[in-house]
């Protein structure tokens, strides 16, 4: 059996080309880019080369972006580091309710060393407010934190508006901007950012690196502290393998992104037509535009996320029923119920991710499979009444 991969928002495989680009990078130029030999200085420089590639995506110069070990550790970077620079000046931070954990529970830990977080909830479209965010500022407030694309329903933030909105209080903001950077334009200063995380597993690269942008002049104190590596942003040696994957897939992502948006628009919507054609019950979580081009977030009516996800699995298809952290645990997800979704509906729901790799044939294929499992569970379920 061949199994169908639907899961690009958890991890991407990482593309050949990006292996074929790190490779020499782990016994060849081994060296460590602070030596100051040739060896170091040879890393160094596919150090800064990936460093110009990532931040030509951005629209950034290349001194704003700081390597870090993922998305997780640019969330903890930009808003402890804000927090922490700028705490004579404030100590309030507005957020979403629908972040990704690394965002949220940051700002709960921040909450428990004192500080004020206001969680601003979405609309029932999956989309939060530009207003909400305005509303919710206030003197106190240092840090606008609020993601670009959602990992669990891919609706897309007006971060235009409230960018705007923060860059007008004088308060900075930070966008997590994980399951976009690579996918579709961002750019900084349009949205004006002042910090934006980003991590190379999402887009081709391999697990274990990405990136923060820091605009130039940024307060941001650094989280690691050792040799000063990053210039004093972030200590640590630098993962150059990982920083070189990420740069080979940012310069890969930067040629095919419209393309590659406009096939998984066309993939996506097909198979949602030939689900909503032979399903009854199901229902499309998030905006059906505003969101990215690869996302399906669905809620079937009378079945279980777990169950499904498991049967699925054993047709050999992937998805996921939550975001990759929280799947595995009994919560249902708190993306869909800060959109107003019951438990039930949101334990009934299910994410399927496409990507680069996915073929009409295997959404065909996943498609057939899904309505036929849907049905199954759905006839056992009433059998058992
Ligand atoms: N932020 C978002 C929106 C994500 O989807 C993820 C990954 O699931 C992360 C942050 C964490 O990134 P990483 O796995 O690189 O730490």
């Amino acid at each position: 059996m061949k199994r169908i991969y639907l899961d690009y928002a958890a991890t991407t495989p990482v593309d050949p080309r990006v292996r074929a680009a790190m490779e020499p990078y782990f016994s060849e130029v081994f060296g460590n880019p602070s030596s100051i030999h040739s060896f170091g200085q040879q890393a160094l420089a596919a150090v800064e080369d990936a460093r110009k590639s990532v931040a030509a995506l951005l629209g950034a110069d290349a001194g704003e972006i700081v390597f870090t070990s993922g998305g997780t550790e640019a969330d903890n970077t930009a808003i402890l580091g804000a927090c922490q620079a700028l705490r004579r000046k404030g100590g309030h931070v507005v957020t979403a309710q629908f972040e990704h954990h690394a965002v949220l529970h940051t700002c709960r830990f921040l909450e428990s060393r004192g500080y004020g977080v206001t969680y601003v909830p979405p609309g029932r479209d999956g989309i939060v407010s530009p207003d909400d965010v305005r509303r919710a500022m206030t003197p106190e407030t240092v840090l606008v934190t609020v993601m670009h694309a959602n990992n669990e329903i891919g609706t897309l933030q007006p971060l235009r508006a409230i960018g705007a909105a923060a860059r007008q209080k004088g308060v900075l903001f930070h966008t997590d901007a994980v399951q976009t950077f690579g996918h579709l334009p961002v750019r900084v200063d349009e949205i004006q950012a002042d910090l934006l995380s980003l991590s190379a597993h999402k887009l081709y690269g391999p697990k274990g690196a990405g990136a923060l942008y820091i605009r130039k002049g940024t307060p941001l104190n650094p989280l690691m502290h050792g040799g000063g590596q990053e210039k004093n942003r972030r200590s640590s040696t630098h993962n150059v393998p990982g920083i070189v994957g990420l740069g080979k897939a940012s310069e890969l992502a930067a040629a095919a992104m419209e393309e590659e948006r406009a096939r998984l628009i066309t993939l996506r919507n097909r198979m949602l037509d030939n689900l909503k054609r032979n399903l009854d019950g199901m229902r499309l979580n998030g905006h059906p535009d505003l969101r990215l081009p690869n996302n399906l977030n669905l809620s079937m009516d009378g079945v279980e996320g777990e169950s499904l996800l498991m049967r699925l699995d054993l047709e050999g298809v992937a998805v996921s029923s939550g975001s990759a952290c929280s799947s595995g645990s009994e919560e249902p997800s708190h993306v869909l119920l800060s959109i107003g979704l019951s438990k039930e509906q949101a334990r009934g729901s299910v994410r399927i991710t496409m990507g680069r790799f996915t073929t009409e044939e295997e959404a065909d294929r996943a498609a057939d499979v899904l309505i036929q499992t849907v049905r199954d569970l759905r006839s056992l379920s009433s059998g058992r009444k």
